[in-house]
Order: C-alpha cells, then structure tokens, then sequence
C-alpha cells in the first residue's frame, strides 16, 4: 500500500535500515545523559540547521508535537493579545490554544480555501504575536511567504510565528526574518509520530524571560528557559523520544546528501504531473483555483462524486489517499505529495485517477 495520506504517511524508504541500526548500538537502551545521546543530539541538530538553513543566532528545541509547539509558543511570547490569520482548521487550533491560555487572541479570518493577504488586515493595538500557517493542510492552501515579510516590515515589533508543519523540507522560509518556527516529522521527513521541533529567534526568548519575570506563568518543563538550559548541554528536560531524534538526524543526513534544490524541483514535478491531469478528467478539479496560493506538498482535489467511492476504488488498487477535512469530508480527495514520495508513486495515482475517471 502506497499512503498518500497528509500525515502520517508513507515512511521514507531508509527508516527501517535507521531502525534496525539504533537497536543494534542499544541507543534506545543508554541513558537520555549520557555521552552517546549527547553525540547524536548533536549531529541530528547540525543536519537539520544544514537542511534548512536555520541561522546560529535561533535556538532550536525538540518538544513532541506541533501541537504542543503552538502552546509553548502562546505562553512563552504572549502576555496579554496574540493575533491568529485563520483560513483552515490548524490555524483556527492555534487560536483556540490561546483563548484556552487566557489569552486575549485576536482572529483574522477568510473563507474556507481562501488566501490571506497579511497586510490587508489592520491589525489590534499592541499585539504582540502574529501567528500564521504557511500550508492549510486542511484545504491545501499556502500563504506567499513575500507577503508574510512586508507584513513584518510594516509591524516591526510583532513577533511572527509560522506553522511550517505540511510543506517541510519544502518551504524555503527565512528564519532571520521570523520568530518561532515549528514542525513535526510525520509528513514531510515520512518519519513516524512523535517528535515535534520548534526554532525561535533570540527576541522571542528575551519575551519569555520577561514574562517569566513578570511573574506570569511560561509553563514548566518546556518553557523557553528550561528549553534553552538543556538543548545547550545537547539534552532535553524529560527523557525524549530517542528513536525519533535519531532517525530525524539520519533522514536529515540523506536529505542534505541529495540537497533540497533537487528535492524541491523534484516535488514541482509531482504536483504539477497531478494537477496538470485534472483538466482532462470529468470528475476531478483543484479545490484551490488561485496556482500562486495552491499548496504543492498537499494536493486537495474537488470531486463530482463522492469521494468515498473514489478513495475505497483506489484503497483496493494499493493506493491509499485522504478525505476531505470534516465539512469537505465527502467532497474532496487530499493527496501528500513530500520527498518520499517518488515520481513513479505519483505515476501510478495518476493513472488510477484517469482511469477511474473515465470508467
Ligand atoms: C498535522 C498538522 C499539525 C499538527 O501536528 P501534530 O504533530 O499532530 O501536533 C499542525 N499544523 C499543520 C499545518 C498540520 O498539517
């Protein structure tokens, strides 16, 4: 079976020889204090700053979802208002988090599929971080990262903070230009659960000192201050998912072997192989018309007929796809298209979908 699915998805191809390899040095049996996990926290942090180009001036934190990611962040840069640009269901949970943390969160919302265009929207007095989601993984919409910079240089003060989460290793993101930065691995490394990795800039840790000082609360375990404290001795402050930290590095490794250059042009290829049959189909469309905000790394589909019929059709050719995100559920087909995903994978879609199309 070949998952397309947005996450988890297909593995990349080199985790069960990176598996088989951790329990062979019995990693997963020596100490999260000890100098072998020190040495390997090390390399996996000097092969994901490699990959993705993350300046020495950001810290970089492994925490254990994107999730948790979006808390930390609220509580750790937020004293009072934080502002949400929401056009999907990952945004909006960011800006559920923060009501949930007491915070006074200020939504900038469009319609379901829609862009948003940051600096149309004026935003409150005096808030203080700026959350947005580059890729909608619930409707396959991106947001143009040029936009995302003007906003920052017209709002020099905010603090910006970006959900990279569904177009990793993709995205070609600035870090100098951004505060807190996040991701998980279950998508675009095709690696499993359970590791999540947040970048912040060194203002946005100088805001959680001074909240901290403030006497508000910044969290316990995982505020940025403990955070720090450890990743600068190459530990984490609980016992962290060592297997994940390990094939992150090594998966980091073969990425940077191949270099994102080719990785990127390579997932052009794919996306535009699929959208590119739709046209000459009768049942499928983009969900996404505008081509500048349509996402390459989760492809989301309209279909004519329900969806279901179309992904139990492929499920029994070995082709596993997504539903559409909860009102879209029977409406639309979404289909993960990250670095593991090979051209002759998107091949064989391709073709199903046509054929299925014209049966
Ligand atoms: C999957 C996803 C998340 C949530 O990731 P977890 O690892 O489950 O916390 C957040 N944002 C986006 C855009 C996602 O696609």
């Amino acid at each position: 079976m070949i998952y397309f699915t947005p996450g988890p998805t297909k593995l990349h191809k080199s985790v069960p020889k990176y598996i088989n390899l951790a329990l062979k040095n019995k990693l997963l049996s020596k100490s999260h204090r000890g100098s072998d996990f020190h040495i390997m926290y090390e390399e996996t942090e000097h092969e994901l700053r490699k990959l993705l180009n993350i300046p020495q001036s950001h810290l970089l934190f492994f925490i254990s979802s994107a999730t948790e990611a979006m808390e930390r962040i609220i509580q750790n840069t937020v004293y009072e208002k934080s502002e949400h640009f929401i056009n999907g269901a990952f945004s909006e949970k960011f800006f559920k988090i923060a009501l949930n943390l007491g915070k006074k969160a200020v939504p900038h919302s469009v319609e379901f599929g829609n862009f948003i265009t940051p600096v149309s929207f004026a935003g409150p007095k005096r808030s203080e971080t700026a959350c947005f989601t580059h890729n909608e993984t619930s409707s396959g919409v991106s947001l143009d990262l040029q936009e995302l910079y003007k906003y920052k240089n017209k709002y020099p003060d905010k603090l910006i903070a970006l959900d990279i989460v569904s177009s990793v290793p993709y995205v070609e993101v600035n870090f100098s230009n951004l505060d807190c930065i996040f991701f998980s691995i279950q998508k675009g490394f095709g690696l499993p659960s359970g590791l999540g990795v947040l970048v912040i800039s060194p203002r946005a840790f100088e805001k959680s000192l001074y909240i901290e000082k403030k006497g508000k609360s910044v969290g316990s375990y995982h505020k940025f201050s403990e955070l720090k404290r450890y990743s600068d001795r190459k530990e984490t402050p609980e016992t962290p998912n060592i297997l994940a930290l390990f094939l992150l590095g090594k998966i980091s490794k073969e990425l940077n072997k191949i270099g994102l250059k080719k990785i990127r042009k390579e997932i052009d290829q794919k996306a535009d192989s699929l959208y590119n049959i739709l046209p000459k189909t009768k049942l499928f469309s983009p969900f996404i018309k505008d081509i500048k905000h349509r996402s390459k790394t989760v492809i989301v589909i309209e279909t004519a007929v329900n969806s279901k019929n179309i992904i139990d059709t492929l499920k029994s050719a070995g082709i596993m796809i997504g539903s559409g995100y909860k009102e879209y559920k029977e409406k639309h087909l979404r289909i993960a298209n990250f670095p593991q995903h090979s051209l002759n994978d998107y091949k064989k879609l391709a073709k199903y979908l046509i054929e299925i199309s014209h049966s």
